[in-house]
């Protein structure tokens, strides 16, 4: 066993560290019990929701973005009920596929208004 302060190796029994003084304590690696979250895999469908909201603006204009943000809000719902990592990814893939579900909403209005100011 080492020391916890200055790695110096420690006697077997002794109870403090030999060249500064602390207490001698079982080596805790960082990694293990205290993160649990780190462990759980990341949700499919957060990665999906953001792929998908960027993925339809590249290839369709982001006419079909708001798929993106229902796979969001699902994986949410997931992420929520076991724990798993990619709650970020989810947000990012609700709120890119909003936005650009926005847009086009406001395109299509904005075309509408047009098209019945110019038949009248
Ligand atoms: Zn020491």
């Amino acid at each position: 066993m080492n020391c916890t302060n200055c790695q110096t190796q420690l006697n077997p029994g002794s109870s403090f560290c030999a060249n500064c003084g602390t207490p001698a304590q079982p080596v805790v690696t960082p990694s293990a019990p205290h993160a649990p979250r780190a462990a759980s895999p990341t949700n499919g469908l957060a990665i999906a929701s953001l792929v998908t909201s960027v993925a339809t603006v590249l290839f369709c204009g982001g006419l079909l973005s708001f798929v993106g943000a229902i796979l969001g809000h699902v994986a949410l719902n997931q992420i929520k009920k076991n724990g798993q990592a990619g709650r970020g990814l989810a947000i990012g893939g609700i709120a890119t596929g909003w936005a650009i579900t926005g847009i086009w909403l406001l395109l299509v209005t904005l075309a509408f208004s047009l098209s019945n100011t110019s038949t009248f």
